[in-house]
């Protein structure tokens, strides 16, 4: 399973489980946030090289 870390510090950090509803991205132009269909981006390509943008942007 994967997780969104989230937390200042080590400790403190939760462990979010992901799912279809919960992963967000920025526009890669106007960086309005946007939702993420993770199946749909592993698809196409991986976590670290994907930008995407909005449908305002599109
Ligand atoms: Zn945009």
């Amino acid at each position: 399973m994967f997780y969104i870390k989230y937390g200042m510090y080590e400790e403190a950090t939760l462990a979010v489980p992901i799912t279809t509803e919960n992963v967000f991205t920025k526009c890669n132009k106007c960086e309005r946030e946007i939702k993420v269909d993770l199946e749909e981006i592993l698809k196409d390509g991986d976590l670290t090289s994907t930008k995407l943008v909005c449908q305002e942007c599109i």
